[in-house]
């Protein structure tokens, strides 16, 4: 039952979807032929797609990333979607009624050579009632020759046509301006983060062997660690060299201490483990080998998942593991562990400090993970193969679609699916392990997001 109750609260975080996207969208609509994807190549400066041509893989336009004057965003080609509407007419304006629902900029592109056609002045329509910017590329605007038709495309009353040839590259930079003014401004990535040793946080249950751990590392002579600079008074961190790396090994103090919690404060304990994993980046959970998997070990698990911070198991006190315990252990991991199978384990001894070197390298691992991001065409042109093979399930009579998805932060990585209905949990589960099968990310929480078009 204890498993269960993890498995529940961990999906409920799961259903808290929403993240903040860190990289705004800009979808770009229009008829077939106006020159959408020549457009969007030239936004791009044609650098990802050229990444997803893989031969004798259907590469349907979908999302990629972009960045202007330093500000990066997500471009959606939306002729890849397909609305299922009747008609070209409807086509695109079901399209466009899209770009408007999941994108922060909807750019609508005109064939200035043709003029303003029955179906752009319908698309027009529908998007003047956008709450979000509306640009309007007149393209195919190769000379001087077309600037009056270009001025005609007042009519369709989204603003100022701006003129432009993708072909060419004619404005291409004046148009990227208009989109980086008319984007929001996003909120940084987890940023670099602060310079300096990468955090890491030791928890466990009492007496699983954090103190002993700490002092292997650091040397056993050494019970008081090197303070970290400008704190003289109780340093709480303490500075660790591990595989030719410093590492600050956060809120130590209590270990060093050794100040054991008596009972009736495992309430203290707790927050303490709290405040440590939230102070650290990676996060070594200690278990005890020895004796069975507790309801403590797994609520200490749920911490880390919760705070989305990068993990590594390790197996402590290996030296009392003998056959049958070992047999016994790999049960009781597979049944607990359920929701952490993306953390390394490593069987060590604190004691005799058998393969605590392999923590270091299992947390640098953790944390590439932690810090890694996925471009968006590579992750679509993986995604639309994914979902194509296996749709999500139908639900109330209707097939949700993904239009497209990003990975919209690290540090967890996070995607957002952009979708016409919801998504089941047990389906984003269905596609974290397929993308941990194609991407990785060992050792660290990925968080699958849905944003479903309002
Ligand atoms: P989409 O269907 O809207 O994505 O249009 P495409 O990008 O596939 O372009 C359709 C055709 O228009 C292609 O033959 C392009 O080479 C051409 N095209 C795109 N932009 C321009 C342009 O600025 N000038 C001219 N002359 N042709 C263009
Ligand atoms: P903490 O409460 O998590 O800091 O645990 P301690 O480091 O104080 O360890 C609790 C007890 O477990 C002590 O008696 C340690 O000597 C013992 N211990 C720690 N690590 C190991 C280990 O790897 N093997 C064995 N056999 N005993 C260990």
């Amino acid at each position: 039952a204890e498993f269960a109750a993890l498995d529940a609260q961990v999906e409920g975080l799961e259903d808290d979807a929403g993240a903040v996207l860190s990289q705004p969208v800009l979808a770009v609509v229009g008829r077939p032929n106006v020159g959408k994807s020549t457009l969007v190549n030239r936004i791009l400066g044609r650098r990802e797609a050229v990444v997803q041509d893989v031969p004798g893989v259907t590469r349907d336009r979908i999302a990629y990333d972009a960045m202007w004057n330093g500000r990066r965003f997500t471009v959606v080609d939306t002729g890849g979607w397909e609305p299922g509407a009747s008609g070209l007419q409807g086509a695109v304006a079901a399209q466009a009624e899209m770009a408007m629902s999941t994108a922060d900029a909807v750019l609508l592109v005109v064939d200035a050579s043709v003029g303003a056609t029955t179906t752009d002045e319908a698309v027009a329509k529908v998007l003047r009632r956008s709450k979000r910017p509306v640009l309007l590329a007149a393209n195919k605007v190769d000379d001087n020759r077309l600037m009056a038709d270009v001025a005609s495309l007042w009519s369709l009353g989204l603003g100022e046509p701006m003129a432009v040839s993708a072909l060419h590259g004619r404005s291409s930079g004046d148009l990227l301006d208009a989109i980086v003014r008319a984007l929001p401004e996003a909120p940084r990535d987890g940023g670099e983060g602060a310079a300096g040793p990468r955090r890491v946080a030791l928890v466990g249950k009492p007496n699983v062997g954090k103190s002993s751990l700490l002092n292997k590392l650091t040397g056993e002579e050494r019970a008081v660690v090197d303070a970290v600079a400008g704190t003289t008074v109780d340093p709480v961190d303490s500075l660790v060299e591990l595989d030719g790396e410093t590492w600050r090994f956060v809120d130590t103090a209590g270990l060093r201490k050794r100040v054991h919690t008596a009972s009736g404060t495992e309430y203290y304990a707790s927050l303490r483990t709290k405040a440590a994993i939230d102070a650290a980046e990676v996060v070594i959970v200690l278990l005890d080998a020895s004796e069975p998997l507790s309801e403590q070990d797994l609520r200490v698990l749920t911490m880390v998942v919760e705070a989305g911070r990068a993990c590594v198991l390790a197996l402590n006190k290996w030296d009392l593991v003998d056959e049958d315990r070992r047999y016994e252990l790999d049960r009781e991991l597979d049944r607990g562990l359920v929701r952490v199978p993306w953390a390394r384990k490593v069987n060590i001894s604190a004691l005799t400090g058998r393969s605590v070197r392999k923590l270091a390298p299992a947390l640098r691992t953790a944390l590439e993970s932690w810090d890694r991001r996925v471009p968006t065409g590579q992750l679509n042109g993986w995604l639309s193969e994914l979902i194509a093979a296996t749709p999500p399930p139908v639900r109330g009579g209707k097939q949700p679609k993904v239009l497209f998805a990003t990975q919209a932060a690290i540090r967890p990585p996070t995607l957002v699916l952009f979708t016409t209905g919801f998504l089941e949990a047990g389906y984003r589960r269905f596609v974290e392990r397929k993308f941990r099968e194609r991407f990785g990310f060992e050792g660290s929480p990925v968080r699958i997001n849905v944003r479903v078009r309002e």
